[in-house]
């Protein structure tokens, strides 16, 4: 079986457990859009492998050799849409797209030589954080905005997979690292209002504030 094929596997059963769900063939199956028939094949592969543990219709988790590889892959991936950013100037709303092809083929080498020159960054374009080259993530505790009390907060992720937000937020102006204040005058409608430092105003809806990660500021 071709390494990006279980590299995105991998990868897809982290996303889940960092996401603080039980990863189940049937939620792998929808991330990947793949058929649960063919995860279950994938499964007994990688739990033959040593890289996750796997009991049919129990449960399944990666064991420390598929954290980690799994791990170097999202190290990659982070590191080159950083790359493309500030380096080859793509905008952060097209670089996902391209890193999940490249997080596949690029050497050890040639990424280590991109974290050096990016001055070794701990956070994405987008705000994730970077694995280390010994593989730690750093721990965060975000709050999506869709279920934040009416308070100040800053920006501090966005989910990288809807190219369209990001592009809306482009458009807004808003940006990793900006603070401003959520009010929710029509909380019933599922409409947002952040206020910002510079005195205007942006409305959103509760699917974008979804995929908008908060960290209050106290
Ligand atoms: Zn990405």
């Amino acid at each position: 079986m071709a390494t990006s094929t279980v590299e995105n596997y991998l990868k897809a059963i982290l996303h889940l457990q960092e996401g603080d769900e039980v990863p189940t063939v049937g939620r792998i199956a929808e991330e990947l859009g793949v058929t649960p028939g063919t995860v279950t094949t994938m499964m007994r592969n990688l739990s033959d492998e040593g890289l996750i543990d796997y009991i049919p219709r129990k449960g399944l988790k990666l064991r420390s050799s598929g954290r980690a590889a799994a791990l170097r892959v999202v190290r990659r991936h982070r590191l080159i849409e950083l790359f493309l950013v500030e380096v080859m100037k793509l905008d952060w709303s097209e670089v996902h797209e391209e890193a999940e092809i490249l997080e596949h083929v690029v050497s050890t080498r040639l990424v280590d030589r991109m974290d050096e020159m990016l001055g070794h960054p701990t956070h994405d374009p987008h705000g994730d954080p970077i694995p280390g080259k010994d593989g730690k993530l750093p721990a965060t505790s975000l709050q999506a905005l869709s279920s934040a009390e009416p308070g100040e907060y800053r920006i501090v992720r966005v989910s990288d997979e809807d190219s369209n937000l990001l592009e809306w937020l482009d458009g807004k102006g808003l940006q990793i690292g900006e603070s401003v204040m959520l009010l929710r005058p029509d909380a019933v409608a599922g409409m947002l209002e952040l206020k910002r430092r510079s005195g205007g105003t942006v409305h959103l809806g509760d699917a974008a504030a979804d995929s908008i990660f908060v960290e209050i500021i106290s």
